[in-house]
């Protein structure tokens, strides 16, 4: 694979793309070019600190457009494709599950075709080093049985939501492209994301700006669902790792070795920012917290066994949940602008300068 590398990152307006396109442009002298469509969860501010670099370039394009998809292949001629792009939220999957059908399957098979048509014009050894890695989730795997067991990259897949479902029916399109076709694939499987520039549906930062605004924690059931918590930068980095050293045709779970209840991570929440923003509404902020009827089909357990990411590519997370947690929880603090301007909506308007 040559030295500097032109890599086509999909869905890199997201909370988790993002944090990859500027671990690339920040860490390496790669080029990237983000090809996203810009959907509620596309957010170009959240790329402010990287747009003008000198080794970035946006699209706005649909991966479903399988023309669109073929132009920018030609235009870029990537080494690689790091294919974030999805729609993510499982209650929205449940409530609507057509655009996860479109986006996590169709748009996921397009994107594979246009690859091949592409990857097939490149000469020998290009073949060979080319890589295409598709980011995926663990919640491929459904839940656990008891407390000791752990997801390995041989678990069998037994999907719960229509999210879940999408995206075990895309690890297994680029397994089959792989397989199939030879194209050079990596698939990688990882637990739940925190940290910087997460949309405020999504639990953790939705807690800590309601706690702020002295608003009801919802927490679904009894609280006690639990999930491994993986710290996004860390998270970027394994993804750059194993896009430039993982074996070809090869799955990696990554996880960040920190399992949590649900109600204990709103908890850890409140407490940090009883000391952290004591001019809340309400302190001590645990008094918000409010239990509400339990998601349809909610997995009760999630928890990555990631060895293999440590014993074959050395990589282990730097961030501790209680140091994740709370560098997570002063980015909230310090960066008003950004949700605010996620909550009111104004962060769709920065498409029209497209960064
Ligand atoms: P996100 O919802 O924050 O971002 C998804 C991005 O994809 C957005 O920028 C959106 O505009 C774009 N997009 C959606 N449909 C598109 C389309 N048809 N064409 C082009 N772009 C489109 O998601 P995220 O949390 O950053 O997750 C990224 C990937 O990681 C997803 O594949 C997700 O399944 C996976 N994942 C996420 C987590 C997590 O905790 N967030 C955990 C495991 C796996």
């Amino acid at each position: 694979m040559a030295d500097i590398k032109r890599i086509m990152v999909t869905g890199g307006a997201g909370f988790i793309g993002s944090a990859v396109v500027r671990y690339i442009l920040n860490n390496t002298e790669d080029q990237v070019l983000n090809v996203d469509k810009l959907t509620y969860a596309g957010n170009l501010d959240s790329l402010q600190s990287v747009s003008q670099h000198r080794n970035y370039q946006f699209a706005k394009a649909d991966i479903c457009d399988r023309q669109a998809v073929d132009g920018l292949f030609s235009e870029f001629r990537p080494h690689a494709v790091m294919h974030l792009a999805a729609e993510s939220h499982v209650d929205r999957s449940i409530d609507g599950p057509a655009a996860f059908i479109e986006t996590n399957i169709v748009g996921t098979y397009t994107l594979l075709e246009a690859c091949r048509a592409y990857w097939q014009t490149l000469s020998d050894r290009d073949q060979s080093d080319f890589r295409f890695h598709h980011i995926s989730t663990d919640e491929v795997y459904g839940d656990l049985d008891g407390p000791e067991s752990l997801f390995v990259e041989t678990t069998p897949y037994a999907p719960s939501s229509p999210y879940s479902a999408s995206k075990a029916s895309s690890d297994h399109l680029v397994r089959a492209w792989s397989r199939t076709y030879g194209l050079p694939a990596v698939v990688t499987n990882c637990s739940n994301n925190y940290g910087p520039y997460h949309f405020p549906e999504k639990l953790i930062p939705h807690i800590i700006l309601n706690a702020i605004h002295g608003k009801p924690l919802p927490v679904y059931g009894d609280g006690r669902q639990v999930r491994d918590w993986l710290y996004v930068d860390d998270h970027a980095r394994a993804l750059y790792l194993v896009m430039r050293k993982g074996r070809v045709g090869d799955t990696y779970n990554i996880g960040g070795h920190n399992e949590k209840q649900n109600i204990d991570v709103v908890k850890a929440i409140c407490s940090l920012l009883d000391e952290m923003h004591p001019e809340s509404p309400v302190v001590p902020h645990e008094n918000l917290i409010r239990f509400v009827k339990d998601r349809p089909g909610h997995d009760k357990r999630y928890a990555i066994d990631a060895s293999k990411m440590q014993n074959e590519l050395g990589w282990a997370p730097e961030e501790t949940f209680a140091t994740g947690l709370r560098k997570t929880v002063q980015w909230y603090l310090d960066n008003r602008v950004w949700w605010q301007r996620v909550l009111n909506g104004n962060y769709q308007l920065t498409r029209l300068g497209e960064g």
